[in-house]
């Protein structure tokens, strides 16, 4: 039997490989071509710091047992869910996992504070900060699955509510002094614990509740950076160095996506957390005069296969349609005809970072096709047809040309360069931030009316028509 000693260093090296696989995973996933192996990595890191802590944590076999049982069901529901969820339904599924994980930090803290053992100040402190953020984030993530999932259509609004978030923040700051500095045990303890987070519970929801369902992927963000907080924090508190790196990674994580989604909106996060963008469908801006005129997918198809280049920029409409397979279809069809396709990818195209690319991926679209904003702007000039699939703002020239939209300075795609525009949609409807496109009235576009996959389905055809 090796030495109590013996058994801490193993346990720590073993956390230290855990974490090393995180980071290695986290580094894989940048990327669409690792990005599997990637959550492959990762997922071994998490299966060796389970193991390590159940092996050396000296439970009974009841509690072992209770603890196995829990990671089965968990592992089940996750597999099942994970196997059945649509691709446009990501970012609520994430949500809820990530409220999850919020929730397990405050319950580990909820353990600790209740059990009221002696305990070092900055121990209490950790403990608190935890149990405050995670419950922030497991009320704030559920209230935002709710959302999007439409369980909750309207966004709750009324005079003085921020006054009203301010006051609850404020009552569960005061509750988390009493309990650190001693205060809450001097008067029983668990009143005072019970309240704070009740009040950390509700500030999540009153927080969540405003905002408008449309910022909901970027309010989704911030919760997971404050989850990986969380368990940063708890991680201490049960001086566990593997919850303290992988914590710590998602925090950071976390808010690097939080600022990528926001700066690619053009919007502070203030303005994502405390305005109603995106509510109304009278967002302003300008009307944008003009008329559409549409096109028939033959004379598309024609123009296409007599084209040299196209540029393809999908959008949130090609996720809804699944119309990704068509689109490699017609791609494949183009590079035989001799046409030269790039696809342009912006960063918040769609409901998540990384949601054209990951449809992309699945329908067989090599990578090498695909670009980014920075990287294929300048190219529009030299296409001949950009082709559109169910993108709106993302190509909103407004964002560029007009100071008075409220997407004014939000990188766009600039499709408006192109030769020829092609775009394909259902009808006039607008984006989603609510607001007219510039991009659909210019002398150089035309409108392919329909459901993404159908209308692409037709251009194959009418390719295939022209020779
Ligand atoms: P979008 O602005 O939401 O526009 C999507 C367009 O697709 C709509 O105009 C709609 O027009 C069309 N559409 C819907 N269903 C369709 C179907 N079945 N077939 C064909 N067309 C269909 O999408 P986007 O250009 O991808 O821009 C993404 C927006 O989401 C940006 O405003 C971005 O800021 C926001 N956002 C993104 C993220 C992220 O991380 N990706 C996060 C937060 C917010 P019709 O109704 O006329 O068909």
């Amino acid at each position: 039997m090796p030495s109590a000693s013996t058994i801490q260093s193993l346990t720590q090296l073993s956390y230290l490989v855990a974490a090393a696989l995180f980071i290695v995973g986290l580094k894989r996933m940048s990327s669409p071509v690792t990005a599997v192996s990637g959550v492959r990595w990762a997922g071994v890191g998490m299966v060796l710091a389970t193991v390590v802590t159940l092996g050396f944590m000296g439970a009974s076999s009841f509690n072992l047992m209770l603890v196995i049982g829990s990671i089965a069901v968990g592992g089940i529901v996750a597999w099942v869910s994970g196997k059945r969820v649509a691709m446009t339904d990501m970012p609520q599924m994430i949500a809820l996992y990530n409220g999850m994980g919020g929730g397990a930090a405050a319950a580990i803290a909820a353990v600790e504070l209740y059990r009221g053992s002696e305990h070092s100040i900055t121990h209490l402190t950790i403990a608190t900060i935890g149990g405050f953020i995670g419950s922030v984030s497991f009320s704030g993530s559920l209230i935002a699955f709710a959302k999007l999932q439409g369980l909750i259509t309207k966004s709750v609004r009324f005079g003085g509510q921020k006054f009203m978030n301010l006051a609850i923040l404020l009552v569960t700051l005061g509750l988390g002094f009493i309990i650190v500095s001693g205060l809450g045990a001097q008067a029983g303890g668990l009143p005072a614990i019970s309240l704070f987070f009740a009040f950390a519970l509700a500030l999540g929801v009153a927080m969540t509740l405003p905002i408008g369902g449309a910022d909901m992927p970027v309010v989704i963000s911030l919760y997971n950076a404050l989850t990986g907080l969380a368990v940063g924090f708890e991680g201490f508190v049960l001086d566990n160095a593997a919850m303290i790196i992988a914590g710590t990674v998602v925090g950071a994580a976390g808010t690097l996506l939080t600022q990528l989604m926001a700066k690619a909106m053009n919007r502070s996060l203030g303005n994502v957390l405390f305005s109603n963008f995106g509510e109304s469908s009278s967002a302003g801006g300008g009307s944008v005069t003009g008329t559409q005129k549409a096109i028939e997918a033959s004379d598309g198809g024609v123009m296409m296969a007599y084209s040299q280049k196209i540029i393809i920029v999908p959008g949130y409409g090609m996720a809804v349609a699944q119309a990704q397979h068509k689109v490699w279809e017609l791609t494949q069809l183009l590079i035989d005809h001799g046409v030269k396709v790039r696809f342009a990818i912006h960063p918040v195209a769609g409901r998540m970072p990384g949601h054209m690319n990951v449809l992309l991926a699945e329908a067989g679209v090599p990578y090498d096709l695909i670009s980014d904003l920075d990287e294929i702007n300048a190219e529009f000039e030299t296409a001949d047809v950009a082709l559109i699939i169910g993108a709106n703002d993302v190509v909103n020239p407004d964002a560029r040309a007009n100071r008075s939209s409220p997407i004014f300075g939000m990188p766009i795609l600039n499709a408006d360069k192109a030769k020829n525009v092609i775009v394909i949609k259902r009808g006039q409807g607008q984006g989603f931030s609510g607001i007219d496109n510039a991009l659909f009235v210019l002398d150089q576009t035309r409108m392919l009316y329909g459901d993404a996959q159908s209308a692409v389905s037709q251009l194959i055809q009418a390719v295939k028509a022209a020779g």
